[in-house]
């Protein structure tokens, strides 16, 4: 009798310190995996965006455009406390671009600028190249070295399935037009970041520090950089260039968001969502109209639910991903309600399969998450070993400030082929694949919104170590 009531104690003590989770919600996780697979909800929202808006470059016409489809499409869906959160974005349009091969022979160079570059003079700018197959074979250049050259740099990028060759080779796009105009550059042509062989070239914004002279700077069809590369090891090479591009400095943006209001803790907060901006060139379908249309289905899905989870979920549509902004506005328009915001996640990399779960450190023997890992696993996810930094980088923002972040991860081995390029269309989308999202997402962020985790707490506990 007494080691039954110390097992009741142990077992009520073991609830109340990690909260519990019903049978029930197990069963609900199923039954809402299960019919997200079949539902076309997100299909819709991806075919609606990308078709009705298509292009969605921050500060363009279509953006505004973008902002009333949101509004309009959390309404229709059944979403409560809709809102439209204003927030200074200064706006960058393209305008012509062309670029030749001038010597040793005339050629037409596929090439696109990238995102907030300067313009060359009107009359273009043509000079002898500089080609460096590394980055780090560029910055090893001594300061004024390459005075009055183009600089070219052709360092590919490693296709694996978790986007990780993304970041290694993005450094030419994000800090190669500062590092080569302090080389003495006039501009600066990279290789696509793409893993693709396709004369296609990808875009994405570039940053351009406040000392030192802006170089107009574009990338390159990876079969022409590798052209160029054989080329350049023959003898010398000459490229005419031409961008132009207008920048309005007193520019808006939004960030929309829509709820499915808790039914018993409304004031805590699940935020998850996607960006509603996109590139210019394609019309955004995978980067990202599949983010905002995979979160905002699967709260459609539980908020179609006759009882809604304890906790609110709050979709939101971020206004200004691609060169930067909406997860700064979104912090300072939130300050006030950080520590109720319970957790978030953002989808962004596509629309392939999810295959991994990463979760705060701390989390993994609590048992919502260990119900998600069974709701999860027939849908061919794995729990991450590794604790989730780095979830989005709409949260980036919430996460500084101490909000627990979870990654439901996507297969990235083909999404760096189409990324930021004319490319990125709605054909590129594999609805089975978007479903599995979807149901992912649905069953995992029900289980959470049903829950009392904390994951501040949990991780608070947790060993420094890099497991859970
Ligand atoms: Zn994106
Ligand atoms: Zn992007």
């Amino acid at each position: 009798m007494r080691l039954f009531r110390t097992l009741l104690t142990a077992a009520a003590t073991t609830a109340l310190l990690v909260g519990s989770v019903h049978a029930q919600d197990a069963v609900t996780a199923e039954k809402l995996r299960d019919k997200a697979l079949l539902d076309r909800t997100a299909w819709d929202i991806t075919e609606d965006l990308t078709t009705t808006i298509g292009p969605r470059l921050v500060g363009s016409p279509a953006m505004a455009r973008a902002k009333d489809w949101s509004v309009a499409k959390f309404k229709a869906l059944g979403f409560t406390n809709v809102k439209v959160e204003e927030f200074a974005k200064p706006s960058w349009t393209r305008g012509e671009e062309s670029a030749q091969l001038v010597a040793p022979y005339p050629m037409k160079l596929n090439i696109v600028g990238l995102g907030r570059t300067v313009a060359t003079p009107p009359e273009g700018l043509e000079a002898e190249v500089a080609l460096f197959r590394t980055y780090d074979e560029m910055i090893a250049a001594p300061e004024g070295s390459l005075k009055g050259k183009i600089v070219v740099i052709t360092q590919p990028m490693v296709r694996a399935q978790d986007g990780a060759g993304y970041g290694v080779a993005g450094i030419s796009r994000r800090a190669g037009p500062v590092e080569a105009a302090k080389r003495g550059a006039i501009a600066l042509l990279i290789r696509s970041i793409s893993t693709s062989d396709s004369t296609v070239p990808h875009t994405g914004v570039t940053a351009f520090g406040d000392d030192v002279v802006s170089i107009p700077s574009a990338a390159l069809g990876v079969p022409e950089a590798e052209q160029l590369e054989r080329l350049a090891a023959k003898g010398a090479v000459r490229i005419k260039l031409k961008l132009a591009s207008t920048v309005d400095p007193k520019a808006v943006a939004w960030n929309i968001s829509g709820e499915i209001r808790g039914s018993q803790t409304p004031d805590e907060v699940i935020v998850i969502g996607g960006h509603l901006d996109s590139w210019d060139v394609g019309t955004g379908a995978l980067d990202d109209a599949t983010g905002v249309a995979i979160t905002t289905a699967a709260a459609k899905l539980i908020g179609d639910l006759p009882k809604h989870p304890k906790r609110t979920i709050r979709v939101v549509m971020f206004g200004s991903e691609e060169s930067g902004g909406s997860a700064e506005a979104y912090v300072d328009a939130h300050k006030a309600e950080l520590p109720k915001i319970v957790l978030a996640g953002e989808s962004d990399t596509g629309a392939d399969r999810i295959y991994a779960l990463q979760i705060p450190k701390g989390s993994s023997g609590h048992p919502a998450i260990k119900t998600a890992v069974r709701v999860l696993t027939p849908l061919n996810i794995y729990l991450d070993r590794l604790p989730s930094p780095h979830a989005g980088s709409d949260i980036e923002g919430l996460e500084a400030a101490g909000v627990p972040v979870i990654g439901l991860k996507q297969d990235a081995s083909r999404y760096f082929d189409y990324h930021h390029t004319m490319d990125d269309t709605l054909n590129k989308v594999r609805p089975g694949e978007l479903a599995q999202n979807v149901a992912a997402w649905t069953s995992f962020i029900y289980l959470m919104a049903d829950s009392d985790i904390d994951f501040r707490v949990l991780s608070a506990a947790a060993p420094a170590a890099p497991s859970h």
